[in-house]
């Protein structure tokens, strides 16, 4: 396993420090390292499983626990009334990097269009 596959475990185990903005049982949600727009929020589920797509087979109720974090998340922060954008990157044309699923939360301005 690389360490692209394990970081998230060891950010959740609070072995690598991260700036936390939600927990609970099931879900852990924390600031990008690398911003992409005013508020860039990851959530991720405490039991790992590589893409979105691998997490609605086999726990459906675990996905929707993320999704309800997400929009729990832009209620802290203050984004719920502007808008705001959650993403799932899956595997290599979208530019996943970290193998543990994370739903990406955007906001805080004006949002760019999807694509390149
Ligand atoms: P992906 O490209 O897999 O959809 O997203 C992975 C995200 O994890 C990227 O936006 C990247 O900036 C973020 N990231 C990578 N390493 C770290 C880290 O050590 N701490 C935090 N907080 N975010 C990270």
């Amino acid at each position: 396993m690389s360490d692209a596959e394990t970081l998230f475990e060891k950010i959740i185990a609070g072995e690598i420090p991260s700036e936390k903005v939600y927990e609970d049982d099931t879900t852990y949600a924390f600031r990008d390292i690398r911003p992409q727009s005013k508020v860039h929020v990851l959530v991720v589920p405490k039991t790992r499983y590589r893409n979105v797509a691998e997490l609605a087979a086999a726990d459906p109720q675990l996905l929707s626990d993320v999704i309800t974090t997400a929009h729990k998340v832009a209620d802290l922060e203050g984004i719920r009334e502007s808008g705001y954008r959650v993403v799932f990157n899956t595997d290599s044309d979208a530019g996943q990097t970290v193998f543990h699923v994370h739903a990406h939360v955007l906001g805080g301005e004006q949002l760019g269009l999807f694509g390149r």
